[in-house]
């Protein structure tokens, strides 16, 4: 008896001792980080290619892009991959997308129970696929991979094309509590383009893709007062760059115009090329004759906690 009521008095004393934690307790913070898997483009110039992860309260949950490499670089940092079930692809060149059946088959074997990939991506045109399509072409029926969305558990892919209309203005394309993910189509070359903007609870992400400088006015819309505003950077300002490549790629003094218009807070550069990698003073002295704020090149593996 005396046993049992000494028990009692002690759990009533914890029991008070857990309620005053719980009240003092703040709720933890939601956060936003961006993870830099790969850095580089299509060359083999010691970084991988193209692609981002994007974690919410410290948990991986949306892929950017995927470019060869980008795996092994998540595989590297043992990033849990079982909950990044958003992927954005801002196009389908090689660079940007050849490793997501890597990242949709980790993801298989690893899920208990059915599962879900919403994938956006860029409407069709000429040789390139729209998104829907290019993922039949790999999980459909009769697909490279068709044997992945039934491997372990049962994959579902829900594919969203994006427009190409340059004209239209950016859209909320996905929202879940306090996250939103926006788009806009940009223009890179003949490959359908767009991109993405990440809101997570007061804070925002802005990624580029691959663009050339006539899209950057619908980029510095869709970026407009972001916390952290990744852009691709491939070419010199003119001429010291091939010609053909200011039709795929945007110089350093239009996306410090970008940067400024758009008044983002900081600046990320990736997809680094070697040009970009050779001249980085030149290169950052051009995006701040037009733009005050920080400038950083990224690299691989490099994590950015993003701050409103
Ligand atoms: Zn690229
Ligand atoms: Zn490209």
């Amino acid at each position: 008896m005396r046993a049992h009521s000494t028990l009692l008095a002690t759990l009533t004393a914890l029991r008070f001792l857990f309620a005053f934690a719980m009240a003092d307790t703040p709720a933890p913070r939601k956060t936003m980080e961006v993870v830099a898997l790969g850095t580089g483009g299509p060359a083999a110039t010691g970084r991988a290619s193209s692609g981002f992860i994007v974690l919410l309260n410290g948990a991986p949950r949306l892929l950017v892009d995927a470019g060869g490499g980008t795996f092994a670089r998540a595989s590297e940092m043992r990033l849990p991959l079982e909950n990044v079930d958003l992927v954005l692809l801002t196009h389908l060149h090689i660079d940007h997308c050849a490793d997501v059946p890597a990242f949709f088959k980790a993801r298989g074997i690893l899920h208990d129970g059915p599962y879900t990939f919403h994938v956006f991506g860029p409407e069709g045109s000429g040789q390139f696929p729209a998104v829907s399509q290019w993922l039949k072409l790999l999980f459909g029926k009769d697909g490279a991979f068709a044997y992945q969305p039934d491997f372990n558990d049962h994959e579902t892919l829900i594919p969203t094309d994006l427009t190409r209309d340059l004209t239209k203005p950016p859209v909320t394309i996905y929202e879940e509590g306090p996250l939103q993910i926006s788009a806009v189509a940009t223009h890179h070359g003949d490959c359908p383009s767009v991109a993405y903007r990440i809101d997570y609870a007061g804070a925002s992400v802005t990624f580029s893709g691959d663009l050339d400088a006539s899209a950057l006015p619908n980029l510095a819309k869709l970026a407009a007062n972001t916390d952290l505003l990744i852009v691709n950077a491939v070419v010199l300002d003119p001429p010291d760059s091939p010609e053909i490549l200011y039709t795929l790629h945007s110089p350093p003094a239009a996306i410090g115009q970008t940067a400024r218009d758009a008044h983002a807070k900081r600046v990320l550069l990736s997809h680094i090329g070697p040009a970009i990698e050779r001249n980085l003073p030149s290169v950052k002295a051009s995006i701040a004759r037009s733009y005050p704020g920080p400038v950083d090149m990224a690299q691989d593996k490099s994590r950015y906690l993003v701050l409103p």
